[in-house]
Formats: C-alpha cells, sequence, structure tokens
C-alpha cells in the first residue's frame, strides 16, 4: 500500500484548496527553494490550481543547476586523466562544461560511470588497486552525509585510492542572499523537505526573524505543498513570520543528530560557489585536514580557468527567481532537454526542465 496515497486524495486536496481561496485576499509571491518541489508543483499541476493572486516562483535548490562550468570542467579533466575512474550521479553526466561534459568525456573514452551511492565509488575502489576512483561530490545536506561516511568508510579500509571532487553546498545562506537582495520580493518560503530531514528547523530561524516572512518546511504530495501553502497564507494574514513544519512523518525538528555528526566530522564550512549567486560565505563543505588525502582536487592538482555562463543562458536568474525560462530567448528553441545550453534544463530537478515537460 502506498503511505503517501491520502495526500493525493482529490476531496482533501480540494477541502485545502477551497480553505486556500477563501483566505488569499492579496497578491503574494512564494518561493519554492527546493527543486524536487518544482517538479512535484509542476507534475501535479498546483500552479494552475491556486488562486491567480498566489504565485510561486522556484529557487536555487538544485544541486546540479548551482553547479559552476568550473566544477564540470575539473570533473572532465580529472577524468580524462590516465588509470581514472570517474562516478558521478546520473544527473552530473550531461551537464555542460565549458568545453564538454563528462558524456562526451566517456565518448572520447574516460572511464566515467554512473554509481547511485558514494559507497559504490569506495567498493570500485577497492576492486581496482591500479586505478584511482574518483566521486564528483554534488549535493546539498541531503547527500552529503553519506559522501562524509564513504570517506570515513575509505579511511577506515585504508582505500587510498579514493577520492571525491567535492563542490557540496548547504542551503540557509543562500536564502539568506536571496532574502537580502531586491531583485525579488519574495513573501514566504517552502524549504525544502529532505535538506530539513537533516538540518531540522532551526537553521530557518532567521528568516523568520531577520526578514520578518512565513517558512514552512514542506513535503512532496500534493496535499503536503497545498497544506504548506496554506500555512504561510494563514501566517501572513495573521501577521505572523515563524518557521514551521508541515512534513512532520519527515522532519524532526532537531534533524538528524546521527547525520549531522558524521557531516561534521569529515567536513567544516568555506566559502562557495553558486550558479546565478555568486561566491556566498560557509555555504561550502570543506573536507577537514585530517581527510585532505581523499580529496581529488589535491591528488590530481588540476587547474582550470573560470569561465563565464554560455552566450545568452539566463540560469543564474532563473535560480534566484527572477525570471522564469520562458523569458529565456533560448528556451525550447536552442535549449532542450536533448540539447541543452544550461543545467537547468538537465538536471531532472531545474526549473527549465520543468517548464520544458510540463509548463510551455
Ligand atoms: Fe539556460 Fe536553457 Fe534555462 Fe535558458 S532555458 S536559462 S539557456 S538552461
Amino acid at each position: 500500500m502506498n503511505p503517501n496515497k491520502g495526500y493525493r486524495d482529490p476531496a482533501r486536496v480540494k477541502a485545502v484548496l477551497d480553505k486556500i481561496y477563501e483566505i488569499a485576499d492579496r497578491p503574494v509571491t512564494l518561493m519554492e527553494v527546493c527543486g524536487t518541489h518544482t517538479m512535484a508543483i509542476f507534475r501535479h499541476g498546483i500552479r494552475k490550481l491556486l488562486p491567480a493572486n498566489v504565485k510561486l516562483i522556484s529557487g536555487p535548490g538544485c544541486p546540479v543547476c548551482v553547479t559552476s562550468h568550473k566544477a564540470v570542467d575539473e570533473a572532465v579533466a580529472i577524468a580524462l586523466e590516465p588509470n581514472v575512474i570517474f562516478t558521478t550521479f546520473g544527473d552530473m553526466m550531461r551537464v555542460p562544461g565549458s568545453r564538454i561534459s563528462l558524456a562526451q568525456a566517456k565518448a572520447s573514452g574516460a572511464d566515467v560511470r554512473i554509481v547511485y551511492s558514494p559507497l559504490e565509488a569506495v567498493t570500485l575502489a577497492q576492486s581496482n588497486p591500479d586505478k584511482e576512483v574518483v566521486f564528483f561530490a554534488i549535493g546539498f545536506e541531503t547527500t552529503s552525509p553519506t559522501i562524509a561516511a564513504s570517506v570515513l568508510t575509505a579511511e577506515e579500509l585504508a582505500v587510498n585510492n579514493f577520492s571525491i571532487l567535492g563542490y557540496l553546498k548547504t542551503i540557509p545562506n543562500a536564502l539568506r542572499v536571496l532574502l537580502s537582495s531586491e531583485e525579488v520580493k519574495i513573501d514566504g518560503l517552502i524549504c525544502p523537505g529532505h535538506v530539513s530531514a537533516v538540518i531540522g528547523s532551526e537553521p530557518y530561524e532567521f528568516v523568520a526573524r531577520e526578514f520578518g516572512i512565513p517558512a514552512v518546511i514542506a513535503g512532496f504530495e500534493p496535499l503536503d505543498i497545498l497544506q504548506s501553502i496554506y500555512m504561510i497564507l494563514w501566517q501572513l494574514k495573521a501577521n505572523l513570520a515563524k518557521v514551521e513544519i508541515q512534513y512532520r512523518r519527515g522532519v524532526p525538528k532537531e534533524g538528524n543528530l546521527h547525520a549531522m555528526e558524521v557531516l561534521r566530522q569529515v567536513f567544516e564550512p568555506a566559502d562557495e560557489y553558486w550558479r546565478g549567486l555568486g561566491i556566498i560565505p560557509g555555504t561550502g563543505l570543506r573536507l577537514k585536514d585530517a581527510y585532505q588525502k581523499f580529496n581529488a582536487k589535491v591528488k590530481f592538482n588540476v587547474e582550470v580557468p573560470d569561465q563565464p555562463e554560455p552566450k545568452g543562458c539566463r540560469c543564474g536568474e532563473v535560480l534566484r527567481g527572477a525570471i522564469t525560462p520562458l523569458e529565456c530567448p533560448l528556451f525550447a528553441k536552442v535549449c532542450t532537454p536533448e540539447k541543452p545550453v544550461g543545467a537547468c534544463m538537465v538536471s531532472v530537478e531545474g526549473t527549465c526542465a520543468a517548464y520544458y515537460k510540463y509548463g510551455r
């Protein structure tokens, strides 16, 4: 039996929608931070169900989309080194670098393999002691603890031919940058369920405290998302600004303490570049000194130059919620999922991919 079935029940969905229509008495713009929410919102046609004065915009919560060209270029450079098995989650394969993607590197002879967990890469390293196995570590707090665990496993088993090319990011400070900007006025945040299952609700408290707007941590079923929107509208109507958890079945207030502990054991905060947002202090995760031997950047000493974004691609503005993909002149003409110009069209969580599939 599908435990989420009740969260798609048409009668319950309609009841919440009725409440939303009752309470939506002014124009509001809400940002869904997370790419998984963006896809769910499009897949279930939620934007079309909402009153015209409740506008949803998408945020920067797709890890593939906010990864720089430079990161892809480094990955390609390492993958093309002799004796390397380069492993990655499938989503990164087709992301264009400034010259080629990992998929194209593979086509030209590099040993690039898709894995479903970084621990698979450790196992691969164990069974290929004469090779260097590198894992492309892209993700937010959701995936970072597993990547930290893979480093600890490699350390414990002395798998010294394993390393990570790390571009991990943490969400909360990126939200601070978005909310501080005057580019887009955001009245409330629909916060990511998966990231919050790890970090809990406390890291979002600044949203209410510093910016005076509501933030609700939402699940991914239609009823979850609609309930979260209703909770935000209710707070706005009552002139409240607080952090609430709608997704209680997945998110404890304190998060996952064990996962956070593993994360802190291996990584420390560092400044990190986000496509569309620039360098944001403290939003990256750097391997601690004790684990630097697992740092592929150090091991391979690759230096690739910074590259501008592809000509005409407006991914940055899409990721800041400043425009929709429909406003990008390349959308669906030059840029399609088959021939993507920017990462936002490649990723299964990308806003441009969501608009292409459901929103044209
Ligand atoms: Fe970039 Fe393509 Fe999106 Fe335009 S449609 S912003 S080119 S990814």
